[in-house]
């Protein structure tokens, strides 16, 4: 089965095609046909597009919309001009696989949508209003470009935690205000965490309930997860992708009277302090210079900025904590894996948050670090390590496309 995965921003359309079902899961055979990225809709979009191994094929174009957006990679994938053998008509795009950001407390898994789902993902918009518009302007397109009778599954990013216990999900405010507005920790980056733990179980050759480690996806945008017995215990991500880790803009963890304090003090609205919190913090307002942790760590080496190394080490500093943290909350842990595109890309930024976990019995082994450049799965810690290091590479494209066919084709 051909699965579109759709990954809509509110001004961004992300692409994969994917070749999946239940016997390419279990062999692992799945094959990637194509992929593309559209950002600026709404106005002068930039478009990427590229068959798998196949050359990059960029253009600008103006895009009214979603809709607009979606036709032209579809346009693109049936041509002779991509190359994709297997999609030579709408008619070989079998399913639609969506990324929704926010599944509140209803969605426990993925779900095939019709009608009433996506009444239920416009009433989450509450709750996520920076996110769930966009992939239902997503979904909305799908439907108005590959006809009402084309299946389509949301996979939510929210999904995998909602097996944490109220111990973690509750924040320590009025108990009334959970009961009255699910205001609670949610968790994002679910599809991610749950992925990274099923390569983990897979490559150890173990059973789900054995699966105790925590998972560290870091990116622009950045968290931790504690799992326990193969289940999202805890995450640092809260009601909001806000909490947490320091992340490329975001602040991660302060505190809460700042949000007041700070409007007082600028004149500012308690969403323009939130908009700064979300955009100007985090790598990029401590260093002052950028969000991207490639970019601070040349700089780092070229020049030693102070800035740049403060914000380098605070960050690290801030995942160092939570791996404490949940080995804590967890009673120990077997392993601690890195994704992301920092997680999976840099050895320095992995090796400084390692140092200082020898206490939990984190032995890193700097050469199998430095080595793991390949984009693939790898032991990063010592043969004597009590608790192991890893890194993974995420693939939250894949786990989406699975999920649509698991969830299509009959057993
Ligand atoms: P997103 O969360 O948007 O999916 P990615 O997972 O692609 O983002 O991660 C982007 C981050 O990964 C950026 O901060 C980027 O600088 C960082 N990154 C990518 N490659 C490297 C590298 N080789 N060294 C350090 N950081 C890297």
């Amino acid at each position: 089965m051909n699965v579109l995965v759709l990954n809509a921003g509110s001004a961004t359309l992300k692409f994969q095609l994917i070749a999946t079902d239940r016997a390419a899961i279990e062999r692992e055979s799945d094959l990637k046909l194509a992929r593309g990225v559209i950002e600026r809709i709404g106005g002068h979009a930039l478009i990427h597009f590229q068959r798998e191994g196949g050359p990059r094929v960029f253009r600008e174009k103006t895009l009214r919309d979603h809709r607009a957006a979606l036709d032209e990679f579809l346009a693109w994938v049936v041509s002779d001009e991509s190359g994709v053998a297997a999609v030579r008509s709408l008619a070989d795009i079998h399913a639609v696989g969506h990324r929704v950001v926010h599944g509140g407390q209803r969605f426990r898994e993925s779900v095939r949508i019709d009608a009433e789902v996506i009444a239920a993902i416009e009433d989450m918009v509450e709750l996520a209003p920076l996110h769930n518009p966009g992939n239902l302007k997503g979904i909305r397109a799908a439907t108005e470009l590959l006809g009402p009778g084309a299946p389509q599954v949301a996979v939510f990013d929210t999904a995998f935690h909602a097996s944490m216990p109220e111990t973690s999900y509750l924040y320590a405010i009025p108990y009334s205000h959970y009961r009255r507005f699910g205001l609670r920790k949610y968790g994002f980056h679910g599809s991610s965490h749950r992925y990274i733990a099923y390569r983990y179980r897979k490559l150890r050759g173990v059973p789900k309930e054995t699966v105790n480690i925590i998972t560290l996806h870091l990116g622009n945008g950045c968290s931790a997860c504690a799992i326990r017995e193969g289940r999202s215990f805890d995450t640092s991500m809260g009601f909001t992708p806000l909490e947490g880790l320091v992340m490329g803009t975001r602040a991660g963890d302060i505190d809460a009277s700042i949000v007041s304090w700070l409007a007082e003090k600028e004149g500012l609205s308690a969403a323009e302090v939130e908009a700064m919190l979300n955009k100007q913090s985090g790598l990029l307002g401590i260093s002052g210079l950028t969000s991207d942790m490639r970019e601070l760590l040349a700089e780092e080496a070229e020049n030693g900025d102070r800035r740049v190394r403060l914000a380098i080490d605070i960050f690290c500093q801030r995942v160092r904590k939570y791996i404490g943290a949940y080995f804590a909350e967890m009673g120990g842990a077997d392993a601690v894996v890195f994704s992301g595109g920092i997680g999976e890309n840099s050895a320095a930024i992995r090796s400084r948050i390692c140092r200082g976990l020898g206490a939990l019995g984190l032995e890193l082994d700097e050469a199998r670090n430095a080595a793991c450049t390949d984009a693939c799965a790898h032991v990063i810690s010592t043969d004597s390590s009590r608790l192991q290091a890893w890194v993974i590479p995420t693939d939250e494209e894949l786990l989406i496309a699975r999920d649509t066919a698991r969830l299509l084709v009959a057993p």
